[in-house]
């Protein structure tokens, strides 16, 4: 799914991006502002596997949301990675939505 979106199969609305990571609209928002920030490579299928391999890629996914944050939404923002099924993961390319805006009436897992 993502894959299809960096090798430009699928449209998408890009809002930043650097060598290895990539930050688009979601298609289906769950807040004001809702953009899932991901690395290029989906030789990752969660969070766990990306920090144990590549932290350093890790923490560049996590600067590119803050900057996304920065941008759309004043600096602050909620950051989740589902992780398995069972949590409502459905793409297994690791990813990190960025929640803002209108979140006061959300719970803490969605
Ligand atoms: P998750 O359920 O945590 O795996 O999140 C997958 C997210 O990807 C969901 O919020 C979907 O709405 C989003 N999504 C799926 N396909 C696309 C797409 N083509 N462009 C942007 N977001 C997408």
């Amino acid at each position: 799914m993502f894959t299809r979106i960096i090798r430009g199969e699928i449209p998408a609305d890009v809002v930043a991006e650097t060598d290895r990571v990539l930050a688009v609209t979601d298609i289906n928002p769950q807040a004001a502002v809702h953009v899932v920030v991901f690395p290029k490579t989906g030789e990752y299928r969660d969070v766990s596997e990306l920090a144990a391999a590549e932290p350093d890629l890790l923490a560049e996914l996590v600067s590119v949301a803050k900057a996304v944050a920065a941008e759309k939404a004043g600096g602050e923002y909620r950051l989740i990675f589902n992780t398995g099924a069972g949590a409502g993961q459905t793409v297994f390319h690791v990813h990190a939505h960025v929640l803002a805006g209108n979140l006061e009436e959300k719970s803490l897992v969605g």
